[in-house]
C-alpha cells in the first residue's frame, strides 16, 4: 500500500512585516494598556486578531470610533494621507505598523507623482493596502488595474509620461501578465522596480508551485480575507492540484484527501505556525503517517520596531 504522506512548504506562514506588526500591538498594549485602537485587522488573520482582540487591542476601520488621546497602531496594510490627517488632526499617539515594504511603496508614488508622472495601481480594488496607496494622492489621481483586461482598457492622461506601482501581495505570474501588457500598449512607461510585490509574497509562492510538482492535493492556512493567502491557493489550483485554503484545522474535510498520497501545506504570510501544526495533526489523524518539509528559500529580514517600542525588544533579546 503507498505511504501518505505530508510536505510542509518552507517557507510559509509569517513573514517580517507580520511579525512586526503584531509586536507593535503587543508591546503598545504592554507600554500603555488597554485598550489600544488599531485601524483596520492589524494583520489578515483571525487568529491574530482575536487573540489580540483578548489582551486590549479594540479593532475600528474609522477614526470617529476612537476617542480622544487614545492609543491608535496603523495595520501592516498601510493608511491613505487622508487617515494620517485625521490622527494627527485628532492628537492620537500613533504607531505605524505599516510593512516598511508597503511604505517603500507610497514613496515611491509620492516621488514619482512629484517628477509628473500619473501613476497606475496595479492591484485588487477594495483591498485595504491599494485603498492606502491610492490614497497618497488626491482621490481620481491614480487609475487602477485589476486585470489583464483593464490593463488593455485604461486611458492614462498622457501615455509618456506614466508609470505604475503594484500591490505586494499579487500574484507573480498574474501580474507579469498585467505589466506585459502595459509594456506593450506604453512603451514609454516608468517601472521602477518592474513591480512592488514583496519577497515573502514571491517566496510563498514559488514555494507551493514545487509543492504543486509533487503533491495530489495542497492546504493553505490562511483567512479568507488575506489577500497573499487567497493568491497561493490559486497559484496551487492553476497548475491542477486540488487547493483548499482554511482559516483553521476545523474548516478540513475528510473526504478531501481520499485516495490522495501526497499532501502539501502552506500557510499566508500572516497565518501563525501553531494553526499549520493543527492542520498537520488532523491530516495525519485520518492516515498520512510521515511529514517532511520541503527545501526552500531561506528569510532572515527582520524588520525593527518603531524607536518608542524597542525599549524591551532588545532588551528580551540581550
Ligand atoms: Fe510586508 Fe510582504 Fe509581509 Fe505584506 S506580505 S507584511 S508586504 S513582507
Amino acid at each position: 500500500m503507498t505511504r501518505k504522506t505530508i510536505v510542509l512548504a518552507n517557507p510559509r506562514g509569517f513573514c517580517a512585516g507580520v511579525d512586526r506588526a503584531i509586536s507593535i500591538v503587543e508591546r503598545a498594549l504592554e507600554e500603555f494598556g488597554a485598550p489600544v485602537y488599531v485601524r483596520h485587522e492589524v494583520v489578515h488573520n483571525k487568529f491574530v486578531v482575536d487573540n489580540l482582540r483578548e489582551k486590549g487591542a479594540v479593532f475600528i476601520d474609522d477614526l470617529a470610533d476612537v476617542p480622544p488621546g487614545a492609543t491608535l497602531v496603523y495595520s501592516a496594510h498601510g493608511v491613505s494621507k487622508a487617515v494620517q490627517a485625521e490622527a494627527a488632526e485628532r492628537g492620537f499617539q500613533v504607531f505605524d505598523a505599516t510593512c516598511p515594504l508597503v511604505t517603500k511603496v507610497h514613496k515611491e508614488v509620492a516621488r514619482l507623482d512629484e517628477q509628473g508622472y500619473q501613476i497606475i495601481m496595479i492591484g485588487h480594488k477594495g483591498h485595504v493596502e491599494v485603498e492606502g496607496t491610492m490614497g497618497q494622492l488626491p482621490a481620481g489621481k491614480m487609475l487602477l488595474v485589476e486585470t489583464v483586461a483593464d490593463a488593455e482598457a485604461v486611458v492614462p492622461d498622457n501615455p509618456d509620461k506614466l508609470a505604475y506601482v503594484s500591490q505586494t501581495t499579487l500574484s507573480v505570474d498574474e501580474t507579469k501578465d498585467i505589466i506585459a501588457v502595459l509594456n506593450a500598449r506604453f512603451p514609454n512607461i516608468k517601472n521602477p522596480h518592474k513591480e512592488d510585490i514583496c519577497y515573502a509574497t514571491t517566496n510563498r509562492q514559488k514555494a507551493v508551485k514545487d509543492l504543486a510538482e509533487e503533491c495530489d492535493i495542497i492546504i493553505v492556512v490562511g483567512s479568507p480575507n488575506s489577500s497573499n493567502s487567497n493568491r497561493l491557493r490559486e497559484v496551487a489550483s492553476v497548475r491542477g492540484v486540488d487547493a483548499y485554503m482554511v482559516d483553521n484545522a476545523g474548516y478540513l474535510q475528510q473526504e478531501w484527501f481520499a485516495g490522495k498520497t501526497k499532501v502539501g501545506i502552506t500557510a499566508g504570510a500572516s497565518a501563525p505556525e501553531v494553526l499549520v501544526q493543527e492542520v498537520i495533526e488532523t491530516i495525519k489523524n485520518w492516515g498520512h503517517e510521515t511529514v517532511s518539509e520541503s527545501e526552500g528559500t531561506e528569510e532572515s529580514i527582520v524588520f525593527v520596531l518603531p524607536k518608542a517600542l524597542r525599549k524591551e525588544q532588545s532588551a528580551n533579546k540581550s
